[in-house]
């Protein structure tokens, strides 16, 4: 009866609904959960770049909470401050909002969605899409090979002065946050989301332990806590023919994420809405998702493993040397939080040599110790 069966109504299975609807395919989302959204395993925050591809789609601004326009990056005493310069670089949504959002998308085009449906092999149609996260079962009934690496997390919401309720604070410590790094993001200026990652087999909550008590927060009312679990590295094999059924892996059940950030929202859309489209022609869903965000993940993948592997001291070092090289001032102005390929054009380069070449110092990027001399 149906064309395709999505597994999964996250953001990956509803762009892929939506991308396979747009073929003229009937589409069959099962979702296991009661609700779609819930519960949440995630932060929110989400560039606006990627928001405004995803909303060739979606309308996604009943789901904005908060507006960010500065990531305060921290390494020891080192502080690096990307400051965008024309109006917010990312936003904080509700996630379960947008989850709904993104399914009645797919319904409104006509897709079934079933809730309360933990879908099993043999599945419902020749063409199946697994969009069921990390653990993926699709990918496991199929025999792809195994995500090699994963991000544990821990987060919470407490009620938090913020210094700026614009900007972001992401901590970088080995000892603390083994692997990956610590977060605050603000919701309204009195509260926030305080949470960080550790790449497994570390364990997050021991981590989020010390975390609060050095933020002084053992003590505070903290909710909507949550743990997950984020790939850090994409599978080898994506999708594949076996027998009469086409399989296509989206969303972070293909590792589709921002090894450097866990971000994968937007790549779960876009990758999606390609399975979608390419539901019956695997092999071709394969090619041209690595063609369109293959460097970009391989370029946050670098990112990720010159910090992870570089201990306290090199992490600090990198950010002084970031400062000296003027990329604060670059990220400040045409830095892309998803397509890091941006990086690599050549007009980038030349923004870069004028920026270093004529000293545009923005004044974003200086070790606390400046700051405290200069007071
Ligand atoms: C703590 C944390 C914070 C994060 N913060 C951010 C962030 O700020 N920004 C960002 O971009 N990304 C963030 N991420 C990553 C982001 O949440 C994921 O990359 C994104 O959700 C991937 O979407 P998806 O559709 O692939 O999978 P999911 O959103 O995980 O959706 C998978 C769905 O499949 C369903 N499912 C699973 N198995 C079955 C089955 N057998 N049958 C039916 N349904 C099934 C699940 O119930 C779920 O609804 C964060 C992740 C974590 C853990």
């Amino acid at each position: 009866m149906f064309d395709v069966h999505v597994i999964g109504a996250g953001p990956g299975g509803s762009f892929a609904a939506i991308g396979a609807l747009a073929q003229g395919k009937k589409v069959l989302i099962s979702e296991e959960d009661a609700q779609v959204g819930s519960p949440v395993k995630c932060s929110g925050h989400i560039s606006v770049t990627g928001l405004e591809k995803m909303s060739e789609h979606i309308n996604y601004k009943p789901a904005v909470q908060n507006s960010i326009t500065t990531a305060h990056i921290r390494a020891g005493k080192q502080l690096f401050v990307i400051k965008n310069q024309g109006g917010p670089k990312s936003l904080v949504l509700d996630r379960a909002k947008l989850d709904a959002i993104c399914a009645a998308a797919a319904e409104k085009e006509g897709a079934v969605l079933s809730l309360n449906s933990k879908a099993r092999m043999p599945y419902e149609a020749d063409c199946i899409i697994g969009a069921d996260g990390p653990a993926s079962s699709v990918a496991q009934a199929f025999g792809f090979p195994k995500i090699s690496r994963f991000v544990s997390c821990f987060q919470a919401e407490f009620d938090y002065q913020c210094e700026d309720v614009h900007a972001v604070e992401v901590l970088l410590s080995e000892k603390n946050y083994p692997g990956f790094f610590g977060w605050v993001i603000p919701i309204t200026n009195e509260r926030a989301r305080i949470g960080l990652g550790v790449e497994m087999p570390h364990i997050s909550k021991r981590a989020f332990d010390g975390m609060l008590s050095e933020f002084k927060l053992e003590y505070s009312k903290c909710e909507s806590c949550l743990s997950g679990v984020i790939p850090i590295a994409a599978r080898a094999k994506t999708a594949g023919t076996f027998g009469k059924k086409k399989v296509c892996l989206v969303g972070d059940a293909a590792g589709q994420v921002k090894a450097s950030t866990g971000g994968g929202i937007f790549f779960a859309s876009q990758c999606g809405l390609l399975a979608g489209k390419n539901a019956a022609t695997p092999e071709k869903y394969e090619s041209q998702w690595r063609g369109a965000f293959g460097t970009d993940l391989l370029m946050h993948s670098l990112l990720h493993d010159a910090f992870a592997r570089s201990g306290d001291g090199g992490a600090a070092l990198m950010l002084s040397l970031g400062k000296t090289f003027m990329f604060d001032a670059l990220l400040s102005e045409c830095g892309e939080m998803d397509r890091a390929s941006v990086m690599l054009k050549a007009s980038t380069l030349q923004k870069w040599l004028g920026i270093f070449t004529g000293g545009k110092r923005s004044g974003n990027m200086e070790t606390l110790e400046e700051k405290s001399s200069r007071k």
